[in-house]
């Protein structure tokens, strides 16, 4: 394995996957342990670690991919909704150090959301920290 990553080495061919896509930039295949029938991770082929780190140009380019591959994952599963997720460190649960975008299709009415636990916000506090946050 070039560089020790796991989905480096499954966009070289070395790992095998469970394809769904594939173009000069993406491959988009089955998660190995999915949520939902049809969880399918994309990724670009180049590593990058995360969200912060890879080129917004490509960015651009993989986002439309997941576009691509979530109106098809909707129309040939069929799945009635469908989420994204995309994962950035290890407090945010990311397990596999190169860039990845979750398409998880969900199925029935009101499947929940994926263990977002909300708090109720303080407006004062919502207001401080906004200002401070302002870009
Ligand atoms: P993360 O938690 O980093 O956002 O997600 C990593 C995902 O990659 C997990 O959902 C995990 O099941 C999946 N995964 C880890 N190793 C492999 C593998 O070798 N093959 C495939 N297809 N999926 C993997
Ligand atoms: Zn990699």
């Amino acid at each position: 394995m070039k560089n020790d990553c796991i989905f480096c080495a499954i966009a070289e061919g070395e790992i095998p996957s469970f394809k769904v896509y594939e173009d000069d930039l993406v491959l988009a295949y089955l998660d190995i342990n999915p949520f939902s029938e049809g969880h399918t991770l994309v990724i670009p082929k180049e590593h990058y670690t995360g969200l912060l780190d890879t080129p917004s140009d490509i960015l651009k380019e993989i986002v439309v991919r997941v576009q691509k591959v979530a109106a098809h994952l909707k129309e040939a599963l069929p799945c009635d909704g469908f989420n994204v997720l995309q994962n950035n460190g290890a407090a945010a649960g990311q397990t596999v150090p190169h860039v990845h975008f979750h398409i998880v299709p969900r199925y029935g009415a009101g499947g929940g959301e994926i263990a977002f636990a909300n708090h109720e916000g303080k407006m004062d506090a919502l207001a401080a920290l906004a200002a401070r946050l302002r870009m």
